[in-house]
């Protein structure tokens, strides 16, 4: 999956003098160096990773730059508008399965 935004904050960016940063889709840190790199955004910003795997950033400082596990279902959503929490749905299923 490509991040939804990149052109767009290119486009941005070249148009601004503040910071820009880039959100959506972005799952692996190849992708973002790489966005870092060419320029098209400054900063690297992501939400649900964070929701399947709160600490998953200390992996990739510790050179386990693996992908998130995140695999953009979306499906986190309508639990967090109903249940006012936050809970990856995947997560959820997969441990539901494990008990089975
Ligand atoms: S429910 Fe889906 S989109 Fe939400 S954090 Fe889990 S894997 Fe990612």
């Amino acid at each position: 999956m490509q991040p939804v935004f990149r052109e767009i904050a290119a486009e941005v960016k070249k148009a601004v003098t503040v910071p820009v940063a880039v959100v959506n889709g972005i799952r692996d840190m190849g992708t973002a160096e790489d966005i870092i790199r060419s320029g098209d955004a400054d900063i690297i910003s992501m939400s649900r990773p964070f929701i399947r795997e709160p600490h998953f950033v200390l992996r990739w400082q510790k050179e386990d730059n693996s992908p998130s596990k995140c695999i953009s279902c979306g499906k986190c959503m309508p639990i967090a508008v109903k249940s006012q929490s936050l809970e990856c749905y995947e997560e959820k299923r997969l441990r539901e399965e494990a008990k089975e």
